[in-house]
């Protein structure tokens, strides 16, 4: 386990690189490989982790800076009860993405590829419970906190360099999340909301209900590091379905907040790159694929951002 980050280094890190590439989707790229029926995606790390580490790879090589490990689904498979599953699934989740960053740098540095003299940064991957959580719902607090708290304990522990909580609906789970994963580790966070075209999670939050929160939350943190490095959405739209909520988390983050974008691909092969550069135009800090994406898109964007001929915005940090 290396060195831990904190918020100010990777600050550092987004900054050096001006615009943070994430990967493309780890879910599209197990499911083209053969992913049986029936297996979560994290259970690929201990069952095929050639694999998992080959699309890591495929990433790197793309020019991504950042990758996230694969487990996702670990919430899902802890409050099922499949606690040696998910320890398992999660710890060779870390490792082999580990694994690929360290091979990554070898790869980028004097390639002319990657940013930040060719470092990878490895995102550990947090999904929801997938059920609803508290007093109304199937899965209570108490069992969610205790999932969290779990994986970031863990995710640390294998020497995950930040935290990227996905995919969430629920504006209560996510920081019951966030707050349990602080609660065993330093790790940074980021958090990104499903938004649908309407601009809200299938749980009704508005990007702006999301931004708020996190600012109140920051606000609270009272000298000690604030609770959520940067947020963004991720999944359901598509590249040019996504500017609206962009501007809305960037509106209601007020400057204090870093925005990150990972849209699902494009319903056709020409508009992709052209929704990222608009985007990018936004100011968004970040930006990465999610569903249906790969690396050959990846390398795409990495050749946009490369190009610096985005007309963007300045980052508002
Ligand atoms: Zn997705």
């Amino acid at each position: 386990m290396g060195e831990t980050l904190g918020n100010g280094a990777l600050a550092g890190f987004f900054d050096s690189c001006g615009v943070v590439l994430f990967d493309s989707a780890m879910g599209t790229a197990l499911i083209s490989a053969g992913l049986p029926p029936g297996t979560d995606s994290a259970e690929m790390n201990a069952l095929a982790p050639d694999v998992v580490r080959g699309v890591h790879l495929d990433n790197i090589r793309a020019g991504c800076d950042v990758i996230t490990t694969n487990t996702f689904g670990v919430t899902g498979i802890l409050l099922r009860g499949g606690d040696e599953g998910a320890a398992l699934a999660l710890e060779a989740g870390v490792r082999l993405a580990r694994e690929a960053a360290a091979a990554g740098q070898r790869i980028n540095v004097g390639a002319g590829g990657g940013t930040d003299g060719g470092r990878v940064l490895v995102a550990l991957g947090i999904g929801p419970a997938g059920s609803i959580v508290g007093p109304l719902g199937d899965i209570s607090y108490e069992s969610a906190t205790k999932a969290y708290a779990l994986q970031a304990g863990a995710g640390a522990r294998e020497g995950a360099d930040f935290m990227l909580f996905e995919t969430f609906a629920d504006l209560d789970e996510l920081m019951c999340a966030a707050r349990a994963a602080r609660a065993v580790c330093d790790l940074p966070i980021i958090a990104t909301m499903t938004f649908d075209a309407g601009g809200h999670t299938y749980m009704g939050v508005t990007p702006a209900d999301f931004a708020q929160a996190v600012m109140a939350e920051n606000a609270v943190s009272c000298g000690a590091e604030p609770l959520f490095f940067a947020i963004g959405a991720n999944c359901a739209l598509t590249p040019d379905e996504m500017p609206p909520i962009i501007d809305a988390l960037t509106e209601n983050a007020r400057g204090a907040l870093r925005i990150i974008a990972q849209p699902n691909n494009a319903d056709s092969p020409d508009a992709f790159l052209p929704g990222i550069e608009t985007l990018l135009g936004l100011g968004v800090s970040a930006v990465g694929g999610c569903c249906g994406t790969t690396p050959e898109m990846i390398a795409e964007v990495r050749a946009i951002i490369d190009s610096g001929q985005t007309e963007r915005k300045e980052p508002r940090l």
